[in-house]
This record gives C-alpha cells, structure tokens and sequence, in this order.
C-alpha cells in the first residue's frame, strides 16, 4: 500500500469481485443478528483511509463504531503490540501479576476527574464493564435497583441488555431481563425544545420515579451515556450530570458512566464527564482504548470498589497483548487532544454551515469528534428520515466514504482521532455532494 493520499478512490464500483466472493461466503455462514451496514471487505487502512480486497480506498468516518481511535494500524500501537506477543501472550491477571496489568491500572485511575483515588478492574468489552459496573454497584451499596434511560445503549450481555432501551429490536424475544431496572426520559435539547426544557423534564420523571415506583434508597446506581452514542449522537445540557451527581449524593446512589464509546479522547478531553466538572462513582471504558484490541475498564473510585477478593474476575480481562496496545494508545490520544478538539471544530463548522444550506439536516450537534448529524424530513415537524440515512450511506460509500446511522434518524461522525484537514474536508465534500443529489431526487 502507499503512503500517499490517493483516496478516496474508486477503482471498481463495490462491492467489487472480490468483496462480493466474501460477503457471499460470511452471508452462508455467519450469524443472521449481524447488522452489516455496508458491504466493505476491508484488506487495510492508514490513518483515517481504509482500503478494500479491491483496491478501493475510502476515507473513515465511523472508525468502527468509534473504536480505531489512533487509525487502522499506528506504527507505535503496532510496534507494543509486536514486542509484547514476543514476551506472553497471557497470565490470567485475575490471579498473577505483570508490570503492564500493574501500570494500565495506575493510568486510567490517575486519568479521571475528581479528587478521590480510583481503582481499576480490567474487561475485555464494553458490555462486560457495564456488567461488571451493575454487580459493583449493587454489591458496594447493597441495594438493588437500578436506573437507566430511554435512549440508552450499555450492551448486549444481559446486564447491559437490562439497561438498553436504545432499539426494541435489541432486546424484543430476549427477555425477562435483569430485574429492578426502571427507565426514564433521557435529557434531549433538539427533542424536547432546548437545554432547560430536556433538563428539567428528565429530573422531573426521576422524581416522578422515586415518588411512585421506587424509594431512592433502594437504588444501587444511576447509569448514563455523558453522551448517548447508538441512541443517536444525543449531548445533555451542561449541567445535567452535576444535578444527578447532587441526586446520587444526597441517596447514597452509584453515579455510573459508561463511557465506552464517548471516552478515551472523543470528545476532546480524556473523560466526557469532564466537559461537566463531574467525578462518577464508577466508570466503564472500553471501544477506543486498545485501538481495536478488545481491552475494557471498570473505574471506580476507591471507596467504592469495595468486593472482596474472588467476587469478580476474569480469564481474558486485562491481555497482555490488548495492555500493550492501550498504553500506547494513552500515548497517542493524550497528546492528540488539541488536535481533536480543532478536527471537531473544523467539522462542526462545515457542517452547521451545511445545514444553513440543507433542509434536510434538523440538527448538528458534537463535542469534538463526536458529532450527530440528525437527518429530517421536515425542519418544523422534526419528522425523522430513517430511510434517507440507509440511501445516504450507500450513496457515501459508493463515492468512498464509510458513514454510520445511529438513533432513529442521525449519522455519527467518529472518525479515528488521528484524522487530518484533508480527511475532514474530502469527506464532508462528499457529504454535501450526497445530501445535493438526495435534494435533485
Ligand atoms: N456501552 C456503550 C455506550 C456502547 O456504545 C457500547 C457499544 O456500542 C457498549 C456499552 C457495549 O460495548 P461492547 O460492544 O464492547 O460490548
């Protein structure tokens, strides 16, 4: 492959011959629940470009659902990866030690807000933190209920099944779930009309919920996206996770952020709670932090990572090889944060200079590179475009970007964080040239 920036680049209209011979093959074989978004066969990548079995390159909006956060293949991420496979490839850190587990762990709790020390317990996927995060709250306040919100996506194990309520699809035939877990309205500003509006009608139903279903002090945690991500892109006002934070201090509740997809970097800072001066109680990472290696956290604070020794482990959790790749990650994101937050902006600008431009675009919304582009039939009604999003990505894709829906009717734009001017401009180019060829009809 090239180093030069000869992408996009349409060699054969794809699926080509040879991504068709494989999307056929995984079509006979794989599981039906695969979503598949886009017939991509992917032979590489470089940066924010990936190049498919046939030669064809594409600039990468989605990075895998907000995971290849330093690009397809960082020379340093690689490089950790290749000298630790020499040394071993596992220890079981549930039960041994090694200098990686040991640093990993002092990393991420050193990373997150707040005065109080954390600990670290280490996972090997985002559901896997979440359920983690449901026994450690239950299991430090010996309470047992649980509260999520409408919105919401926290995985596909039945502890963050429980908590979803993001597609009925993703939970339809699967029940009964996780009991005690009561879901309320998710603060939304474009929804429900501005910052005040959505703030005050989530914290009202949480009232609403403690007066009538459930006693605040019979709930373990409160557990929310600080951006809601497969729901749709969706930012809460600023100020929203300092009242819950006020509400969980005053019940002795969990204030839980699972910030799989919207942490390590996204937003522009490490932590998206951090755009809100707030210090959870637990916190769950995972997606971004090897760059593509499976490797997840639970962080919490040290008074409340309390289990005892043997109430919780894992074979896999904490690989030395996925370690490996985290650190260097930490590296990299850490010193990319300037950067992501000018990507953002430059991003964010287009775009909101786009919808000036397309009646089709409702909202444009996003803290650094992570952005909502919420798609509408109608501007007035708000009416989404759910199928508008389908032929937006297929058209994208034909011309040589990869895009990704979420919610009903949104495209996430979470590119790797390594991206650059070109990237960002080329790829809103061909934005903009799909919406214009939607509008011609
Ligand atoms: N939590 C959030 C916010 C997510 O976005 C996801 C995955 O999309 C998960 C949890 C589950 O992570 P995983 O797919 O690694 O289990």
């Amino acid at each position: 492959m090239t180093h030069t920036p000869e992408y996009p680049r349409i060699l054969t209209p794809p699926p080509g011959p040879k991504a068709k011979a494989i999307v056929d093959r995984d079509r006979a074989w794989t599981s039906p629940s695969y979503i598949k978004v886009s017939p991509l066969a992917i032979a590489g990548g470089q940066g924010a470009m990936v190049e498919d079995v046939d030669g064809n390159r594409y600039i990468d909006f989605m990075a895998g659902i907000a995971v290849s956060a330093t690009g397809y293949n960082h020379p340093k991420v690689v490089q950790a990866i290749q000298e630790q496979a020499g040394k071993f490839l596992h220890v079981c850190g549930t039960d041994f030690y090694f200098e990686g587990f040991a640093q990993l762990a002092e990393r991420l709790a050193r990373s997150l807000p707040g005065p109080n020390k954390k600990r670290v317990f280490l996972t090997n996927s985002g559901t896997e933190a979440v359920d983690g995060a449901i026994k450690l709250a239950r299991n430090h306040t010996r309470r047992a209920s649980l509260i999520a919100f409408h919105g919401s996506f926290h995985g596909r194990s039945y502890g963050g099944m429980s908590l979803t309520s993001s597609k009925t699809k993703q939970r339809r035939h699967f029940g009964p779930f996780v009991p005690e877990v009561f879901h309320i309205p998710f603060a939304n500003p474009y929804r429900d009309g501005g910052d005040q509006a959505a703030m005050a009608s989530s914290l009202h139903a949480l009232q609403e919920l403690f007066d009538h279903q459930v006693s605040p002090d019979e709930v373990a945690g409160i557990f929310l996206e600080p951006i809601q991500g497969e729901g749709g892109y969706v930012i809460p006002p600023v100020g929203f996770l300092k009242a819950l934070r006020e509400i969980c201090d005053r019940h002795g509740i969990m204030l839980v952020a699972d910030e799989v997809q919207c942490g390590v970097g996204r937003t522009g800072k490490m932590w998206a709670s951090e755009w809100d001066g707030v210090e959870p109680d637990i916190l769950c990472t995972a997606k971004g932090l090897g760059s593509g290696m499976p490797v997840g956290a639970i962080i919490a604070k040290e008074s409340v990572m309390s289990w005892e020794a043997g109430s919780h482990g894992s074979t896999f959790g904490g690989n030395p090889v996925c370690i490996a790749a985290a650190l260097a990650t930490l590296d990299i994101v850490q010193d990319a944060m300037p950067h992501v937050r000018a990507m953002g902006e430059r991003m964010l600008t287009t775009l909101k200079d786009m919808q000036a431009r397309h009646p089709l675009i409702g909202d444009v919304r996003g803290r650094g590179l992570m952005i909502g582009v919420e798609l509408v039939k109608d501007r007035a009604t708000r009416e989404p475009y759910p199928e508008l999003i389908d032929r937006m990505t297929d058209r994208a894709f034909r011309k040589g970007l990869l895009l990704l829906g979420c919610g009903k009717s949104t495209f996430r734009l979470a590119p790797p964080l390594i991206l650059n001017e070109y990237d960002v401009d080329t790829g809103l180019a061909i934005f903009d040239e799909c919406l214009k060829e939607e509008e011609r009809g």
